[in-house]
């Protein structure tokens, strides 16, 4: 009877923790990157001390219980990438805010970098790459994601290079980047990319660490299997539905 209680307790203890969303570390020539995986198209990465919150969303986490933004990315303003509440919470006055042009005008004070336009901030530089949809479109006809209004993001972090795709297709400019060491890339429909699709972008670009990101209801087991023989990328699945 006293080990049952024991079990029960263990197991009511286990169920009221707080859950820490899962992280990754990757080493740098200046220090290890740490990337916490908070879900859905957002993420927190730590480096040198550093913050960065991207697309913050308050659905996925408290964020009055992490740590403030050194530097802010907002890859465009869906309403699960752009999200006030989230950025009164992670935002000082010292805060780097990033933007694309889909946000102009709806936060204040932020930098928005066109596509193709770079920026030094926290001591990563950033460049900002095209994300939009070539084939996945509205009912009326109008891509979900018009070219030249969203962002992804190619951070640098000393010498290795981070892409966040953000909302995108694999499009023609994705396809050219080279040297990319870890790659995000969204796989959520009917808003961005089919498994395969995704598989073509990783083919062509070889980041050496993928992890699909914003799955939504799409099975990133397929994108393993899709790129089974595809030499020198490692796909890492993370709970980032
Ligand atoms: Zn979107
Ligand atoms: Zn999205």
């Amino acid at each position: 009877m006293r080990l049952a209680i024991a079990t029960l307790t263990t197991l009511l203890t286990v169920a009221v923790a707080p859950a820490q969303p899962p992280r990754d570390v990757i080493p740098t020539p200046d220090g290890e990157l740490e990337i916490v995986f908070i879900g859905h198209g957002t993420l927190m990465l730590i480096w040198n001390g550093k913050v960065i919150h991207v697309d913050p969303w308050t659905r996925l986490a408290d964020y009055a219980t992490l740590p403030k933004a050194d530097l802010l990315l907002l890859t465009h303003a869906h309403r699960d990438h752009l999200d006030p509440a989230a950025l009164a919470l992670v935002r000082t006055p010292a805060t780097a805010v990033i933007a694309a042009p889909a946000c102009e005008g709806q936060v204040e004070g932020a930098i928005i970098l066109a596509n193709g336009a770079s920026y030094t901030a926290a001591g990563v530089q950033i460049t900002a790459v095209p994300a939009y949809n070539l084939v996945h479109r509205r009912e009326n006809g109008e891509p979900w994601h018009p070219k030249g209004e969203g962002n992804g993001y190619l951070l640098t972090f000393a010498n290795l290079k981070v892409l966040i795709a953000g909302d995108t297709e694999n499009v023609p400019e994705l396809k050219e980047l080279t040297g990319i060491d870890v790659a995000f890339l969204p796989m959520n429909l009917p808003y961005t990319m089919t498994p395969e699709m995704v598989a073509d972008l990783a083919r062509a670009m070889k980041p050496r660490i993928l992890y699909p990101y914003h799955y939504g209801d799409s099975d990133p087991r397929r994108l393993v299997q899709l790129l089974g023989d595809a030499p020198g990328i490692e796909v890492r699945i993370r709970p980032m539905r």
